[in-house]
């Protein structure tokens, strides 16, 4: 259950968010996909079996459900033949529905899901050389109005579940075909005789497909702790996805009160949708900026925990023409950030147009001048290339945040590599 209560914004900008925990199913059985250990081995008590067998139960199908994938109670092999039809009939273990899968030309894929309840949210994956980055949505639309997000202007929201979020990624492994001696959707069945499969645990980085997560798809994840949180530790969790908090990225448009939180209870890396330098363009198109300004944003960047330069925050830029991309505001955006001895890096991303968009994209030549002076001060200010343009050429928010991040974490790894050697 919740254990944050929700925090009251006033105006437009107040999120007006349900909590939730288990989706009723209409069969009466109960997806165990989204909950802990302690929850599981609670459902199994409440269906009869006692405290010690509940317990060892709960951690079996802990790691079957989220470090093996598996989605089938008979293919648990450590447990009893006949208990597995038992489990069956009171618990399933679902993923969110695929609405539509798109494969790029480039390896963009996106997917648009749905949830039991009939609510629409996407998910991309986007491979380069080095990675394959997950964006990885938090909210069905969003609570905050950012002029230029096309998220922003969708009306529904409501959080997603644990279950929804975690879901996301365990569906991405599905169908990258990444469990541990998991099998890709277009390769062959594993034998199904082989009643003991492979070692638990034998899932290894190489060679991996899917290697980083971002919290960059819809919704604004810090409105949506609790749940975003509970995912990310079943992630992060060595028996269960077993993904390094150093792989996984949350960004905010500036929740202040939550960022001391995500650092202390989730640990992971934070970036941080700036957009704007001064209190007159933020507070226009990003309108959280009228309740928390600037310095308090960057003071709470400057307190996150774990923040170093090895482990830089990232401040997301996008390029909005004649509105936040003068010579003035780049200066601006590195004296603030020297100013608040931020390990941060900035990432300049060209705004991707939608129909209705009150903006439009700064020229190539503003981009590079803009990125030149945050670089000349010391600061590394890459430039995100746009993927995926052949699968979704109008929308792209969400490929665009998950592009930009993959050249973000590049450029880290090449930092590393370069401290490294030198
Ligand atoms: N709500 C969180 C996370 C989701 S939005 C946040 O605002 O940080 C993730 C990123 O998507 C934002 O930083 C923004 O940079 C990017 N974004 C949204 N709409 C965009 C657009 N039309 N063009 C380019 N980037 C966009
Ligand atoms: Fe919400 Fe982020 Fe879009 Fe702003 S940029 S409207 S916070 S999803």
């Amino acid at each position: 259950m919740s254990s944050t209560p929700l925090m009251p914004i006033p105006g437009h900008i107040d999120p007006v968010t349900t909590p939730r925990d288990i989706t009723p199913r209409s069969d009466g059985r109960i997806d165990l996909v989204g909950l802990p250990r302690a929850h599981i081995a609670e459902l199994l008590s409440e269906a009869g079996l006692d405290a010690k067998a509940a317990k060892l139960r709960a951690k079996q199908l802990f790691h079957w459900l989220y470090h093996r994938g598996v989605t089938d109670f008979e293919g648990m092999t450590d447990i009893a033949k006949t208990m597995r039809p038992w489990l069956a009939e009171r618990f399933v273990i679902a993923r969110p529905e695929v609405v539509l899968a798109q494969h790029s030309s480039d390896g963009t894929r996106k997917w648009l899901l749905r949830t039991a309840d009939g609510h629409e949210f996407e998910m991309v994956f986007i491979p380069d050389e080095a990675r394959g980055t997950l964006c990885v949505s938090s909210q069905v639309g969003c609570t905050l109005n950012c002029r230029f997000c096309h998220t922003g202007t969708m009306r529904l929201v409501r959080n997603l579940t644990v279950g929804e979020i975690v879901g996301q990624v365990m569906l991405a492994r599905d169908a990258l075909g990444e469990w541990p001696n998991g099998v890709s959707e277009f390769a062959p069945l594993p034998d199904e005789d082989d009643e003991d499969g492979d070692a638990p645990g034998s899932y290894t980085a190489n060679g991996r497909l899917l290697t980083n997560i971002v919290m960059m798809g819809m919704g604004e994840p810090l409105y949506n702790f609790d749940n975003v949180r509970d995912a990310l530790r079943l992630v992060m969790d060595g028996d269960g996805l077993a993904l390094s908090r150093r792989r996984i990225t949350l960004s905010t448009s500036g929740v202040v009160p939550m960022m001391a939180r995500a650092g202390a209870e989730m640990g992971v890396n934070l970036a941080v949708s700036l957009h704007g330098v001064t209190k007159e363009v933020r507070d226009e198109i990003v309108p959280i900026n009228r309740k928390y300004g600037i310095e308090e944003l960057l003071q709470a960047c400057a307190d996150y925990p774990g923040a170093s330069n090895a482990r830089r925050i990232t401040f997301e830029y996008v390029m909005l023409a004649g509105k936040n991309d003068s010579d003035e505001d780049a200066r601006e955006l590195a004296r603030l950030i020297k100013q608040y001895r931020l390990p941060a890096k900035v990432n300049l991303i060209p705004f991707n147009p939608w129909p209705g968009a009150a903006y439009e994209c700064s020229s190539p030549e503003r981009i590079r001048a803009f990125s030149e002076i945050i670089f000349a001060a010391g600061i590394s200010a890459p430039v995100r290339t746009p993927r995926g343009r052949d699968i979704d050429a109008a929308c792209g928010q969400l490929k665009t945040a998950a592009a930009k991040m993959s050249r973000a974490e590049l450029d880290r790894l090449a930092d590393e590599k370069q401290a490294a050697l030198g």
